[in-house]
């Protein structure tokens, strides 16, 4: 019986992507005048290519970025601090991960976060939302000193819950980090789609889904 819900963030309740775009505009703006020989679309397209869906760090990114446009009088380092400080100020939610988040506290189900990143940047993207406090634990993996898809991250997350594996249901978008990482320690699985291809040589999720409020009538199901 599933009693707690573990939740990917990025791609998964947050949508990077778009909340990617709104900050790379603003970054665009900002520093105009360095990049005055860049048209927009290219800077935020070169970014999006770079940036591998968020699995290339910002300091390699930026760099190269750097290098290619032969940009001086800016460093990687600036660049890196404006998106260290300035990407939660345009983060957004997939639809309906606020309601539900309520509607599965109401239910009575415990709920947790497990996300690779930095935790400072990735704590300020929650705060933003109000999502840290409609959720009963957070594992950032920078803090935890250990990255998906290692099993003992996965395990502590059930252990924060005060669950067994066997009662978590993990959400994500990721076919290995989330869905293969959290089957290892038996977990039930749900693939947030979000666009992209499953890996053929990969054993699919429990369930799929395509949006987040499919998660509730599925949980009704007296199979889960
Ligand atoms: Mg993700």
């Amino acid at each position: 019986m599933i009693r707690g819900v573990l939740f990917d963030l990025d791609e998964t309740l947050l949508d990077r992507t778009r909340s990617l775009n709104r900050f790379l505009h603003g970054q665009y703006a900002r520093f105009q005048a360095a990049f005055q020989h860049v048209a927009p679309e290219t800077f935020e397209q070169r970014f999006c290519e770079l940036d591998q869906r968020g699995y290339v760090h910002k300091s390699q990114v930026y760099s190269t970025l750097l290098t290619e446009w032969k940009i001086n009088g800016l460093t990687t380092e600036q660049l890196l601090a404006d998106y260290r400080t300035s990407f939660s100020d345009h983060v957004e939610g997939n639809a309906c991960w606020h309601a539900v988040l309520i509607e599965l506290r109401k239910r009575g189900y415990q709920i947790g976060i497990i996300t690779n990143g930095e935790t400072a940047f990735q704590m300020a993207n929650m705060r933003t939302m109000g999502m840290h406090s409609l959720v009963d634990h957070i594992l950032i993996s920078e803090q935890e000193q250990v990255r998906k898809p290692d099993p003992m991250l996965f395990q502590r997350g059930a252990q924060r819950l005060a669950l067994s594996e066997e009662e978590c249901l993990f959400v994500g978008d990721h076919p290995y980090n989330d869905i293969q990482g959290a089957r290892q320690v038996g977990m039930k699985t749900a693939w947030f789609q979000n666009g992209l291809d499953w890996p053929a040589e990969l054993a699919r999720a429990d369930v799929e889904i395509d949006k987040l409020a499919d998660l509730l009538s599925m949980l009704d199901q007296p199979s889960w």
